[in-house]
C-alpha cells in the first residue's frame, strides 16, 4: 500500500499534505500530530478483513482518547472498549452508541459499574469471581441484568515485551481457564447476571501469529463446551493487541502493519468459520499507532567525549515509551536530508532530569543543528496518553490533519491551568497572597503551630 498519509514534498516532511515546518511554526513543538486520513484508512482496512464476520470492532480507547479521535471511529461505525468511567464518558461524549461499548478491566468499582449499567452498554468483560459477585449486587440492587463476558486467562505467552504480556497463567489478568470452566459449569445463573459471552485478550504489540491461535482455539473450545452445558453463550471477544511496525520507513511501516492485520485476519476467519456467535474486537494500537507523530525541535547539540547528543524540547513526559519499555520510535528530519548525506550515530535526549529521559541511543541520523526539527514516528498509541506534567512540563497539543487541513483537538496545557489545580491548606494560604514574601516557610510553621507543642511519643 503506498503511504500518503506522511511523505515528503518538496523536500519537508508532510502530514496529509501540511507541512509540518508550517504546523511547528503556528503551533509551537512540541505537539502530536494525527493524519485522520490515516485513522480512517486503519479502521477501514481493518473492517474489511473482517468483512462477512458478525464483528463489532470496539476502539480501546486507552491507546489514544482524544475526543477527535474516538470520534473518527465512531463515526465509521465503531464501538469501544473503555477500562474505567472516564473512558466510558469519552466514548458518550463522542457519540459511540452504548449499546456497543465493552467495559473491561480488573479493578471496576462498584461505581463503574453502575455507571456502565446506567448506559446500557453491551458487556461487561469480568475479571475474577469476586468482580461477578459485586457486579451481580450492583446489578440486582438496581433492579436490573449485567449483560456478562467472562475474560478467560488462556495461558498463553504471547511473546511480546513482559510489560504488555496478559495472558499468561502469572498474570493479573482474567479468570483461570479452568476455574472459569468449573465455574460456569455449575452456576449457571446468576441474580442481576447474564451470561452472554467469553472474552479474551492476551497482551499488546504482538507480532507471532501463534499465541492468538492457541489462545482463540482454547476460547472456542470452551465456548462449544460451556453451550452443551446449556449456558446461552452467544459472543466472543477476541480482545486486541495486534502489533504494529515500528521500523524502517514511513511507506514500509504501513505495509508491515497492513501486512501483520491481514495475517491476524485470516487466522480469525479460519478458526470462527461455522462458530454460532457474534463477535467483538478490541483493537487500539493497530488503529492509531501509525497514525500519529511526536514533533520536536533539536534546542542544543553537545559533544562529549564519547558521544554526540541532541537534546530536543520533547521528554519523557511527552512520549514515555522509550523510558518505560525500551521501545523504539523511528526519528526522522522534517527537513529531508540531502540523497547521499552520510548518517552519524547520536544519543536523542529530553531535557528531564533524569537518565532514563533517552528516546535513542547512537541512532545513525543525518547531521543535525539546533532549530532543526525532527519527529518520533508511530507515536498515535500509548504516547499521548500516557504524557505527564514530570518537571512541570505542561501536557503538549494534539493537532489532527486530514486532506491538506489541520485543527488544534487539544491545546498546550497553560501554566495557569497547571499550577491553577493546586490547592493551599488555609494554614498556608496566607503565603499564597504574598508569593514574594521570602520568609514565608518559617511564617507558614508559625501559622501552622498548634497550641500545644506536641511531644514526640518517643
Ligand atoms: C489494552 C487492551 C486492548 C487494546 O490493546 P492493543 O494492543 O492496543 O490493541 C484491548 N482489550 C483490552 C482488554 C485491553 O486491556
Amino acid at each position: 500500500m503506498d503511504n500518503t498519509f506522511f511523505a515528503y514534498r518538496d523536500g519537508g516532511l508532510h502530514a496529509s499534505e501540511v507541512a509540518l515546518d508550517r504546523l511547528a511554526e503556528e503551533i509551537g513543538t512540541p505537539f502530536y500530530c494525527y493524519s485522520g486520513d490515516a485513522l480512517e484508512h486503519g479502521y477501514r482496512s481493518f473492517a474489511a478483513a473482517l468483512a462477512g464476520l458478525p464483528a463489532t470492532i470496539c476502539y480501546a480507547l486507552k491507546a489514544n482518547s482524544n475526543q477527535a479521535v474516538i470520534k473518527t471511529f465512531a463515526d465509521l461505525g465503531a464501538g469501544a472498549d473503555v477500562v474505567s468511567e472516564g473512558e466510558l464518558r469519552r466514548a458518550m461524549a463522542a457519540g459511540v452508541p452504548t449499546e456497543k461499548i465493552v467495559f473491561a478491566g480488573v479493578g471496576k468499582t462498584a461505581a463503574e459499574m453502575i455507571a456502565g449499567l446506567d448506559a446500557g452498554i453491551l458487556q461487561f468483560n469480568v475479571e475474577s469471581l469476586a468482580e461477578l459477585e459485586l457486579l451481580s449486587q450492583v446489578a440486582s440492587q438496581r433492579g436490573t441484568t449485567a449483560p456478562v463476558a467472562v475474560r478467560v486467562n488462556p495461558d498463553v505467552d504471547a511473546g511480546t515485551l513482559d510489560k504488555i504480556t496478559t495472558g499468561r497463567a502469572d498474570s493479573k489478568f482474567g479468570i483461570d481457564a479452568g476455574a472459569a470452566r468449573d465455574y460456569l459449569r455449575t452456576v449457571k445463573s446468576m441474580p442481576g447476571i447474564r451470561f452472554e459471552g467469553l472474552a479474551v485478550h492476551i497482551g499488546s504489540q504482538l507480532t507471532d501469529i501463534a499465541p492468538y491461535r492457541t489462545a482463540f482455539q482454547r476460547l472456542i473450545a470452551l465456548y462449544h463446551e460451556l453451550r452443551a452445558a446449556g449456558l446461552p453463550l452467544r459472543r466472543v471477544d477476541l480482545g486486541g493487541g495486534i502489533g504494529i511496525s515500528y521500523k524502517h520507513d514511513l511507506q514500509a511501516q504501513f505495509a508491515e502493519t497492513e501486512e501483520r492485520m491481514q495475517t491476524y485476519a485470516a487466522m480469525v476467519h479460519g478458526l470462527v468459520d461455522g462458530l454460532d456467535a457474534d463477535l467483538v474486537f478490541e483493537p487500539g494500537r493497530l488503529l492509531v499507532g501509525n497514525a500519529g507523530l511526536l514533533v520536536t525541535r533539536v534546542l542544543y547539540v553537545k559533544d562529549s567525549d564519547t558521544r554526540r547528543f541532541v537534546i530536543v524540547d520533547a521528554a519523557m513526559n511527552d512520549l514515555i515509551r522509550p523510558s518505560l519499555y525500551d521501545a523504539w520510535h523511528e526519528i526522522l528530519p522534517v527537513k529531508a536530508a540531502p540523497e547521499g548525506t552520510a548518517l552519524q550515530p547520536v544519543d536523542v535526549v529530553g531535557p528531564v532530569c533524569e537518565s532514563t529521559d533517552t528516546f535513542a541511543k547512537q541512532r545513525p541520523l543525518p547531521p543535525l543543528a539546533k532549530g532543526d526539527l525532527l519527529v518520533f514516528s508511530s507515536a498515535g498509541a500509548y504516547s499521548f496518553v500516557m504524557a505527564s506534567t514530570y518537571n512541570s512540563r505542561p501536557l503538549p497539543p494534539e493537532v489532527l490533519v486530514r486532506g491538506g487541513r489541520f485543527a488544534v483537538v487539544r491545546e498546550r496545557m497553560n501554566y495557569d491551568t497547571m499550577i491553577g489545580q493546586d490547592r493551599l491548606p488555609d494554614w498556608l494560604s496566607d503565603g499564597a497572597a504574598q508569593p514574594t514574601d521570602q520568609a514565608s516557610p518559617a511564617r507558614a510553621l508559625r501559622h501552622a503551630a498548634p497550641a500545644q507543642p506536641i511531644r514526640s511519643a518517643g
